[in-house]
Parts: C-alpha cells; structure tokens; sequence
C-alpha cells in the first residue's frame, strides 16, 4: 500500500470494501465457470440446427442468377456496409453492389426484432449520420425500429438498393490474378466479378445456440432471439405478446439480449423461468423521450461534435463538457479514461502500481453499487442474492435497465441460477438443473453470436487470396493487416471492422470513419488508375506489432475475467480473440490519425499496380 500517493487515494473517495474479499469472490465465481471447452461449447447454427438462422421477416423471392460485373461489392448490409456505401456513393462510385443475407439492409438491427429491443449507445451518438436524413431519434435509447428504419434511409439516399442482391448470401471468393478482379460466388447461382471487395460483414452474425447436451431432444418450441418468432409469440417490438397467455417459458441467457427481453417475455407468460449461468451487471439505464426544443435547436454539424465529444471523454482526453454523460460513457472512462484523467487531476505521472490500484478502486465502486441495486430492487433475499453479479465491470458487456431487476418481484417469474454451471441437460419436456426438470411450451435462446472464431465460421464462407492463399489460414495466428482495412496477399479486399483497429463504445463511430477511409482509397486508386491495391509488408508489420504489443500488456487483465466472448470464454491469448486484435490508440486519435494520411495523399504503405 505504501507506494499509493495519498493524493491518489483522495481523489478515487470512499472505498468502503475490501478489495482482497472482492478479488477472491472474483476469481471464485471465475473459476466455476470455466470450461475446458471454451468456444466450442457452443453449436453452430448449421446442419440439423441451420433452421435456427431462417430468416422469419421475409419470403425468399426467386430470381436469376447474375453473371456481371461490378466495380465495388459489399458483403454486408449493415451498418458497416451501408455506410461504406454511402461514402463511396458521395465520392462518386455508384457501380457498388452490396450482397446482405436479410430480407433488407440493418444487419444486426434487420435480425434483432425482439420485445424491448434497444441500442445501449445514446442514439444521437449511435444512429450514424442521422444529420445527413434529417432525423433525430426519438429517445435517447432508440428502439431496434428506429434504428433499423434510419439505416434505410441512408440506403435509399445513396441508391444502394438499385444494385443490391438481398436475401443472398456469399459462398466463397477468390482473387483473379490474371484479371486482377475479384471472384464472388453466392448461394443464389450468382459467379461475378468486382475490381474491389468490402468485407463488413459483422462481429455479431451468426447466432449461436448453448452447448447443452440433449438440444435434439426437446420437443417444445424453440427459437434463437435473433429471429424472434412472433408467429408463436404473438404481438411485435412493441406490442403485448398475446401468443404467450397461458403458456410456460423458458429464456437461456440473461445477457445484453435476455435483458431486454426478460420483463416483455413476463407480462403475458403464464410463467417464465429465466435460466441464469452468470448474473448480468445491470446499471440505471434512466431512457427519456427527446425534447423537440433541444432537437429544433440543434446546429448544422451537431452530430459530428456529440460524437467527437463522446469519444473524447470515453478516452478520458481533455474536454470542456461531457455531453452525453451516461453510465455507458462512464463505464467507457472507468476503462479507457481514467489514467490520463487522474494524471491530469493529480498533475503527476502515476507508476505502475498506482494504475492497478486506481483501476480497481473505480472498478470495485461501480461494481458495488450495481449489487447494492439488486438489494434495493429484489425483494427476495435469495433471488437477489443470486442475481449479483461478481467480476469486474469490463469482464462482460455492460448492461443498462431500468425493468429487468423488478422483472424479479413478480409472482409469474422464477429465476433458475445454475450457479455458473449452465443447464444440465435438455430433455423432451424442458430444461433439466440440479436434478429438477423445469417443464416448458417455448424455450428462447438468448445465447448470442458466433465471435472469438475463425474467419470462415464468422463469415460462413471462404476468401482465397493470392495463389490460393485461404484468409482463413493466413490469419490463424490472429489478424494481420495495414490499418484494420488492408491484408497483403489479399489485393483490393477492404475490411470493415475485422479488427487491428480500436474498439468504440459507439460502434457506428469505427464504422462511419472506416468507411469515410475506404472510400476515399478506392477512389484515389481508380483517378491514378490503379488496378490493384494491395499494402506492404512493411506497413503491415509495423501496424500490426502496435496491436500485439498493445494485446499481450491486456492479457492479465482478461486472463482474471469471468469468461465471455470478450475473453474467448477464458482464453484471451486465443489469436481470434477480439480484445487480442484491438488497436491501442483511443478511436479519435486513430481516425485522426488517418485523416492525416488521407491529407498528405502520398499513400503510404500501399503498393499500387
Ligand atoms: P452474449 O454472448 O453476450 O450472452 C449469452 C448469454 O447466454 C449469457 O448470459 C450466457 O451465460 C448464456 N449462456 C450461454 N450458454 C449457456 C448455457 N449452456 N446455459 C445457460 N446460459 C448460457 O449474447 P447477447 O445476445 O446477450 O449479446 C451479444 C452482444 O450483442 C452484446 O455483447 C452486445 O454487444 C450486443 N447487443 C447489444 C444490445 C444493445 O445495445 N442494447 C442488445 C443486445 C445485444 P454466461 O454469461 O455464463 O456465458
């Protein structure tokens, strides 16, 4: 203790905890939850399971397969995707065709339909280029509606539709090295060629089912959250699900997805029995409609400077105001910010020590008023006890809700903790727990998405670079690419959020700017005439090494996290994990610092031919 400034202690306030019980309960509950399995717990949504990945929004329409040629093609109709499209449409390239698997563009927000469904993220932060459609949301947590509506938007906008093949999924690519063109194969016949290849097709697209022995067996209704199934349900987003009166339901998963969903699944269930492993880390969420003064009087540019100043504070970089001022942006300076903060405050450097202490300190606060709210929410004491949750804040996704822990006071609701060890087994009628079976009509799989993996089961296809060369393979030791959007060995393919970038908590931000990048290279690459672009190896060493350098430093700190995707379920040095290819420079400072490289228009570290 005694290399901890005092200034340092006085600045961090009440600590009324004791920090060596907290870390010993965390490493506790971490280690029950362990599992040798890691990722491959999981069942993908493929072969006897594929039907969970159906598409329940629309009708497959027919067509005919297309044999042309493209200068762009996107796989992805996401956020990422579209945006990506809306800046190569506003530096002039409209020969752009975007290939999305849903029935219409919204990526996660097309798939993601069910009850409560909501963007953590302010949405005048969140909900790019809400300026450029002339929207501002309705509250500041917009529904997944909203959102996916305004996406829309900025697709009809930049004409993205005129080209677009839905409800298509790519099968596979491959670099034409003759031709110097890429070769893109689908599921609907299509075989066509495109100078360059978008790849932003999501870090959360496929759903993933649990890993519970006897899945086959249950004979009940079963559906995966992210094709919610109001067919069954009855009702909508925001309608009352009338298809659950008196019926009994079962939700896997109390995640940022179960979260939502929990108190909507319990107005008219007859009895829903929330399957919990972890309890979620639940903080104020405190939603309000906008206020039409505040939104009229916004100025041209409002977005842009909500954003910066979001990011700006997030990284715990000098600003005048924390505009948006939520419990997600603190969460973001708990993490990112609070070094650069306290040295600012204190006006001193703090040693390494003092870093440790300080992050724990914070982290211990936050964390003990998120369980205190459980006391003061449940009334239950045992419920409430099991709801608590125990590691630190970043381990998991942080959740916000203001419905989800009284969701827990009614009569109709029954938490089934299983102690961190998941349900035991499925059997014909239900879930079975420590020996009890819980007899069920619908069991909800709140369990989330394919992640920590390797490209093609992310993907679900496969791109050959190259002579061959399967990106698949080339990145088993981890991602390896110039900027997060350049891959050697792999000419004119552009990625789009696959990582070696920061990691933002507006995603949109990464998104938007990457986009803003990608288009601006293409169209430099076409006026020099460039027909293939493709980075050094130079440049991608040394981008690269920025981000292993950065990793390895991180691996302590998630090696001691409960597991979850953010940690490979436990396994952080795991080369696909996503925290093992994150970009340390806060996101501002990044984007700025391609910005600079798009200012002195020398390209710099790509090699064109
Ligand atoms: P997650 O992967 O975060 O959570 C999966 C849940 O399923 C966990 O609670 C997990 O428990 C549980 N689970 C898995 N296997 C079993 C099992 N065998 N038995 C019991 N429980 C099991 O998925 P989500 O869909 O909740 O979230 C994914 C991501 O989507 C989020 O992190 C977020 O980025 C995004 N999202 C954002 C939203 C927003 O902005 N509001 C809303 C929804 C999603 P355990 O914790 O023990 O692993």
């Amino acid at each position: 203790m005694s290399e901890i400034g005092q200034d340092l202690i006085d600045l961090l306030g009440k600590a009324d905890f004791d920090a060596a019980e907290i870390r010993r309960r965390y490493a506790a509950e971490r280690d029950i939850r362990l599992r040798p399995e890691g990722n491959s717990q999981y069942i993908a949504t493929e072969a006897e399971f594929s039907h969970y990945a159906d598409d329940p929004y629309a009708e497959r329409l027919p067509r005919d397969p297309l044999h042309d040629h493209v200068t762009v093609a996107i796989v992805g109709g996401g956020y990422g995707g579209v945006l990506a499209g809306l800046h190569l449409s506003r530096v002039g390239i409209k020969d752009v065709r975007i290939v999305e698997k849903g029935g219409d563009f919204g990526g996660v927000w097309y798939w993601n339909r069910y009850p409560g469904l909501r963007c953590d993220t302010e949405a005048y932060v969140y909900m790019a280029e809400s300026e450029s459609i002339d929207f501002v949301a309705s509250e500041k947590y917009a529904r997944g509606a909203e959102i996916r509506e305004s996406i829309h938007k900025i697709a009809r906008n930049a004409g993205l539709y005129d080209k677009a093949c839905l409800q298509t999924e790519v099968t596979g690519m491959q670099w034409d090295e003759q031709e110097g063109l890429w070769r893109v194969r689908t599921d609907r016949g299509d075989d066509f060629t495109a100078q360059f290849v978008l790849l932003a097709n999501g870090l959360l697209a496929k759903p993933k089912l649990p890993g519970i022995p006897g899945m086959e067996k249950y004979r009940g209704h079963t559906f995966h959250t992210s094709r919610w199934d109001y067919d069954y349900t009855g009702g909508g987003p925001t309608e009352v699900m009338n298809g659950l009166r008196g019926k009994k339901v079962g939700v896997v998963g109390t995640a940022a997805t179960g979260v939502q969903l929990i108190p909507h699944v319990a107005e008219t269930a007859e009895h829903l029995y929330v399957f919990q492993r972890t309890p979620a880390a639940v903080d104020v969420r405190a939603n309000r409609p906008t206020d039409p003064e505040w939104a009229a009087s916004l100025k041209p540019g409002w977005q842009q400077e909500r954003v910066e100043n979001f990011e700006r504070t997030v990284a715990g970089l000098e600003c005048a105001e924390d505009m948006v001022s939520d419990r997600f942006s603190a969460v973001g300076r708990l993490f990112n910010g609070s070094v650069p903060w306290a040295q600012r405050e204190l006006n001193r450097t703090l040693s390494p020590e003092e870093i440790a202490f300080m992050s724990e300190t914070l982290d211990n606060q936050m964390m003990e008023r998120i369980r205190h709210r459980v006391d003061e929410v449940v009334q239950d004491p045992a419920t409430a006890e099991a709801l608590k949750p125990w590691h630190r804040r970043m381990c998991k996704r942080p959740l916000f809700s203001d419905d989800y822990l009284p969701t827990f006071n009614r009569p109709n609701v029954t938490l089934v903790d299983t102690k961190g060890l998941g349900i035991d087994r499925l059997t014909e009628k239900g879930p079975v727990v420590a020996g009890s079976e819980y007899e069920v009509d619908c069991l909800i799989f709140a369990t989330g998405y394919e992640t920590g993996q390797g490209f093609d089961r992310r993907a679900g296809f496969s791109v050959s670079g190259r002579d061959g060369l399967d990106l698949n393979d080339y990145w088993k030791g981890g991602m390896l690419s110039f900027q997060g959007s350049f891959v050697r060995n792999f000419p004119n393919c552009l990625f789009v959020f696959w990582g070696n970038t920061p990691i933002s908590f507006a995603h949109t931000f990464i998104l938007n700017e990457q986009g803003k990048h990608l288009a601006y290279v293409v169209s430099e690459a076409l006026k020099r005439g460039a027909r293939v672009i493709e980075p050094s190896a130079e440049a991608v060493d040394a981008h690269v090494a920025q981000v292993r350098a950065a990793s390895s430093s991180q691996v302590a700190f998630w090696k001691e996290c409960t597991p979850s995707y953010f940690n490979s379920e436990g396994n952080p040095e795991e080369a696909q994990n996503l925290f093992q290819n994150v970009h340390p420079d806060p996101a501002p400072i990044f984007f700025n610092k391609l910005a600079a490289w798009r200012e002195n228009g020398r390209l710099e570290g790509l090699e064109l031919s």
